[in-house]
């Protein structure tokens, strides 16, 4: 005898009002899976959008004025510029040419 509650649950409308808060994602360009969630009550108010297909996100400061789509064209703007090429400072290249430096000292 199996309860079967759980079979509809899935469908319940979220009780958030609807919003246009579905994008095009920049990564994988899939419609409609970009998702943003703006976090007004914490202490430092962000937003996230992120995409649910290549789980590709990204993060940026809001404010009470902040909407889905602001965080989503920032996000195409900031890749945009990572395509580009300009300036993209590397820590992590950085912090290998440190170390092969260090190895370097130690060897002469
Ligand atoms: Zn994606």
């Amino acid at each position: 005898m199996g309860k079967r509650k759980s079979r509809t649950s899935k469908l319940t409308a979220k009780p958030k009002k609807q919003l246009e808060t579905d994008f095009t994602c920049p990564f994988c360009s899939h419609p409609g899976s970009v998702q943003c969630d703006i976090f007004l009550k914490e202490r430092r108010p962000f937003a996230v959008a992120s995409c649910s297909i290549c789980t590709e996100s990204y993060a940026t400061k809001a404010h009470a004025l902040t909407e889905p789509i602001d965080v989503y064209s920032e996000w195409i703007d900031s890749c945009r510029e990572a395509n580009e090429g300009v300036v993209a400072p590397r820590p992590h290249l950085d912090g290998e040419a440190k170390r092969r430096r260090k190895t370097q000292d130690d060897g002469s």
